[in-house]
C-alpha cells in the first residue's frame, strides 16, 4: 500500500498506539485522534489536588506473548514500568502511574487530544471524519476504540454492525479511598468478595511512595457494577466505602478522600474472537481489546495485527 496515504487512528488506547507506532515505524503517515485530555485510555490514572495518585483503570500487566513481555522489559529499561512485588506474580505496573504506559507508547506520535470523532464518511477514494466541528481527511481509518463506540460511530446499518453488537462488555464501578494512617496490608482481596472483586493498596505500586493517604482502589464487581452504573460518582463512593472499611477493621474517621468512577465498556467477556474487522475495498479496519479478549495485551495484539494487515496489503 501506498506510505503516502494518510491514516486516521480514532483512539489513542492501547490498540490505537501500537497500531500507529508499526505504521510509523514502516514510514507511514499517521494521525490519532482522541477525545480524552491525555493519552491511553484505559490505562489510567487519577490524580487528586492533594496530591494522591490512584490507578482507576488497568490495575497491572501480566505479559503472555514473549513480544509484549519484550514491549513492557523496553518500557522498564526507558523507566517507564516496573514490576510490582506486592502485586499479582509476574505484574508489572507503569511508573509513576498506568497512565505512563500510553505516554511513552505515545512519545512522537501525532496524537490529536481532546478530539472526539461523531462522524465518519466515505468521500472520494478515502474518508472524511468530523472531528468535534471540523471536518478532517484521511485514506484509511483505524477505529481502535470499543465495539460499542465503533458502532454508533459507524451505524447500525454498516455491515461490521452484527459482529460489533455481538461482542460483550462489563461495566465496572471503581472506587477510589484515601485512608490516614497508613494501614499496613496491601491487599484486602484480589477475589469477588460479596460485591467487590478486587481491594488492593495502590500505594504499594513503585513509584507511589510520599502521598500523604493510604491509597486503596476498590473494584466492583460486574454485577454490582451494571446494577448501581447510573448512580451519582458521590452516592457510588458512598455505598462502597463501608465495605473497606469494615474489611479492614478501619475507623470510619480515617476516611479522608473518596471518589468513584464508571466503566461501561470495561472489559470484554465475550469477545470477536479474531483481532479485527477490516473493509480493504473502503480503507477501514476496525479493532480493540473487544477482538480478542479482557486484558490491554488483547489491545496490543490487535493493534499490532491491524498494522500488520495494512502493512501487508
Ligand atoms: C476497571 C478496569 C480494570 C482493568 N484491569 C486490567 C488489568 O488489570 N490488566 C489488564 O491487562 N487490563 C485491564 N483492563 C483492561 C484494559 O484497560 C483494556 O483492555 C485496554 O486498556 C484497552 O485498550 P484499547 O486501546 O483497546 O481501548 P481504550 O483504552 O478504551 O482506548 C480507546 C480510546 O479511544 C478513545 N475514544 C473512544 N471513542 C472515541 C471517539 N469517538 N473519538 C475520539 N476518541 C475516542 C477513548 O478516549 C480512549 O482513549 C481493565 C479495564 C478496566 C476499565
Amino acid at each position: 500500500m501506498d506510505r503516502q496515504r494518510q491514516v486516521a487512528i480514532v483512539g489513542a488506547g492501547i490498540t490505537g498506539l501500537t497500531c500507529a507506532r508499526a505504521l510509523v515505524e514502516a514510514g507511514w503517515q499517521v494521525r490519532l485522534y482522541d477525545k480524552g485530555r491525555g493519552i491511553g485510555g484505559r490505562l489510567a490514572t487519577r490524580r487528586t489536588e492533594t496530591g494522591l495518585r490512584f490507578d482507576h483503570g488497568a490495575q497491572y500487566l501480566c505479559p503472555r506473548d514473549p513480544a509484549f513481555a519484550a514491549l513492557l522489559q523496553g518500557l522498564a529499561t526507558g523507566g517507564h514500568v516496573a514490576d510490582w512485588p506486592e502485586g499479582p506474580e509476574g505484574g508489572r505496573v507503569g511508573l509513576p502511574g498506568m497512565a505512563q504506559v500510553g505516554r511513552a507508547l505515545g512519545q512522537g506520535l501525532d496524537v490529536v487530544q481532546g478530539a472526539m470523532v461523531t462522524g465518519l464518511r466515505r468521500a472520494g477514494a478515502g474518508w472524511q471524519l468530523r472531528v468535534d466541528d471540523r471536518t478532517e481527511a484521511a485514506d484509511l481509518v483505524v477505529l481502535a476504540i470499543p465495539a460499542p463506540q465503533a458502532r454508533d460511530l459507524l451505524g447500525q446499518d454498516h455491515r461490521f454492525a452484527p459482529d460489533l453488537a455481538a461482542v460483550r462488555y462489563q461495566a465496572n464501578v471503581t472506587v477510589m479511598l484515601g485512608l490516614d494512617p497508613v494501614a499496613p496490608r496491601p491487599f484486602a482481596t484480589r477475589r469477588s468478595e460479596g460485591a467487590l472483586a478486587w481491594i488492593a493498596q495502590d500505594g504499594t505500586k513503585p513509584g507511589r511512595q510520599g502521598q500523604p493517604l493510604t491509597t486503596w482502589v476498590v473494584q466492583a464487581d460486574p454485577d454490582w457494577s451494571m446494577a448501581h452504573i447510573d448512580l451519582p460518582f458521590a452516592e457510588l463512593a458512598d455505598l462502597v466505602a463501608p465495605q473497606l472499611l469494615a474489611l479492614l477493621g478501619a475507623d470510619p474517621a480515617q476516611l479522608q478522600h473518596k471518589a468513584a468512577h464508571r466503566w461501561l465498556y470495561a472489559q470484554a467477556d465475550r469477545p470477536l474472537g479474531r483481532p479485527f474487522l477490516v473493509d480493504d475495498m473502503t480503507g477501514l479496519i476496525v479493532g480493540g481489546d473487544w477482538a480478542l479478549g479482557p486484558s490491554a495485551e488483547d489491545g496490543w495484539a490487535s493493534g499490532r495485527a491491524m498494522a500488520a494487515h495494512l502493512l501487508a496489503c
